[in-house]
């Protein structure tokens, strides 16, 4: 049974139409009002939220607070410090071929927008894009996973309790609703999820010419140069390796490490999975769950029993898979071919910096890429030979927690960025006026074109 059809989304969007053509949504104060209304809801309903989010991945209390609800609070407070500056219009230069006109660009909000969001950061990744859809004036839909069901309630509840249908709408449900959804005509789709889905959402969105962003995976390296500090790099790698047990969108999935340091390298390693997570890992109340058995499943069938150097145990009924570390892996590895989104990590040797370029070249973009290296030379070819969505020099992940940084993937990780300003920017259509004097008028760029027009126009023109 689905919850909702054709029908029941038109009768939506037809009503999220209307309303936005009062044109409310419009109004800046309308909007900061929203966000920390928001605010104050999930200031409210934090408790459960934390709840929701351990019954459906076991996050910690730190990772939950960290990544999923402090993250909110700090994201809606930049937000409404910089909202009116972002949405003020904006006067940009004329050229003079233009004399005796004024250009302007208006952020206006596109109307009714479709955000869907994946079960890895299942509050974060809704709500963190829904705030840039508030913040550019839009009416929202929200598609929450169906994989983490406590975490789709509670924002089911929240949004219910404070918005209007007719301003935003929660659906939930999973492929089938989804699908219904994105073959609607809203005036924006924002999607994070895997590669394939993302082309479904695509070729959904093409058939009506709807606008997209897509946030999607892949498989993000993480380079280890000989001269890098490799203390402090064990440390990041490990943190961003195996919070939220792996399945972070841009957690290290795999590492290339340089031959001379490879061995005092995975030695730290696994020194600092024994000191983060204990020696049974499972019993840790700072390392999460596997969301699923089919995840899990899938994980496990990806592990070389015969290369494991840590870990590789699970247990089915527990949703818990151990930190692996998979050691001498070659390109050819079954767990190269596809995003590994889980607690292992494959461990490849280098011995030539270009070398390693060539391949990561040679394979689809990284969604991110990581670099542990003291060398400015090495981290400048690295940044500017490989195109990826974005990245850290010694360290992991936490590029993605800067408003300043747009955040996004290119080629099949993704398509368009957001954060900060640069959500705003998403979600606002950006409007382009120019205004002309009727005080003069230029008769010359008018028929007939005679030869003095044209030598006229090539001096002007060139
Ligand atoms: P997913 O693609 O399976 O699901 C995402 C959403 O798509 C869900 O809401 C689901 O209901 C819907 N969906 C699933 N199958 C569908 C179908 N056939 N047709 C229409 N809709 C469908 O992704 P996931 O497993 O929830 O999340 C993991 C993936 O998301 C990983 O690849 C990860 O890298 C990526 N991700 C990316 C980011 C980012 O910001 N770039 C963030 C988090 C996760």
């Amino acid at each position: 049974m689905i919850n909702i059809d054709n029908e029941k989304i038109l009768d939506v969007l037809k009503k999220q139409k209307e309303y936005f053509y009062e044109g409310e949504t419009k109004d800046i104060d309308f909007r900061i009002r929203q966000l920390q209304k928001l605010k104050g809801a999930i200031q409210d309903n934090e408790k459960l939220i934390m709840e929701a989010l351990y019954k459906d991945l076991h996050k910690p209390e730190f990772e939950a607070y960290a990544t999923e609800i402090g993250y909110i609070y700090d994201s809606i407070g930049y937000f409404i410090k910089n909202l009116k500056k972002w949405a003020k219009v904006r006067r940009v230069k004329t050229p003079t071929v233009h004399f005796g006109s004024r250009s302007y660009i208006y952020a206006e909000p596109y109307g009714s927008v479709l955000i869907v969001g994946p079960f890895n950061y299942p509050f974060q990744l809704i709500v963190e894009p829904l705030i840039g859809a508030i913040a550019a004036g839009n009416c929202v839909v929200i598609k929450p996973s169906e994989y983490t069901t406590n975490v789709s309630k509670i924002v089911y509840k929240i949004i219910k309790e404070n918005f209007h249908e007719k301003y935003i709408e929660v659906i939930e449900g999973g492929k089938e609703e989804t699908s219904v959804l994105i073959n609607s005509p809203f005036d924006y789709i924002f999607f994070t999820g895997s590669v394939a889905v993302g082309k479904i959402v695509a070729e959904a969105a093409a058939k009506n010419l709807v606008p997209v962003t897509l946030e999607l995976g892949g498989k993000s390296p993480t380079i280890v140069h000989k001269d890098a500090n490799i203390e402090s790099a064990s440390e990041r790698i490990i943190w961003g390796k195996f919070m939220n047990v792996g399945q972070t969108c841009v957690a290290p999935d795999y590492l290339l490490v340089h031959k001379e340091i490879k061995d005092q390298l995975v030695f730290k390693l696994v020194e600092k999975i024994k000191i983060f997570y204990g020696n049974n890992p499972k019993t840790s109340k700072d390392y999460g769950r596997i969301v699923n058995e089919k995840h899990l499943s899938r994980i496990k069938a990806l592990i070389d029993e015969d290369k494991v150097i840590l870990g590789g145990d699970y247990d089915t009924e527990e949703l818990y898979m151990a930190p692996t570390i998979i050691n001498n892996v070659t390109w050819e590895d079954k767990v190269m071919e596809e995003e590994i989104f889980g607690p292992v990590l494959p461990v490849l040797e280098y011995e030539d910096l270009n070398e390693i370029i060539n391949k990561i070249n040679s394979r689809p973009k990284p969604l991110a890429l990581y670099l542990f290296t003291e060398s400015r030379e090495v981290e400048k070819k690295v940044v500017e030979n490989i195109s990826y969505g974005g990245g850290c020099i010694n360290d992991t992940m936490t590029h993605l927690a800067s408003p300043f940084l747009p955040f996004g993937g290119v080629g099949t990780a993704g398509v368009g960025s957001y954060h900060g300003q640069r959500s705003f920017e998403t979600f606002s259509h950006m409007k382009s006026v120019l205004k002309k004097s009727t005080r003069f008028n230029l008769k010359f760029i008018f028929p007939p074109y005679t030869k003095k027009k044209v030598a006229m126009l090539r001096r002007v023109m060139k």
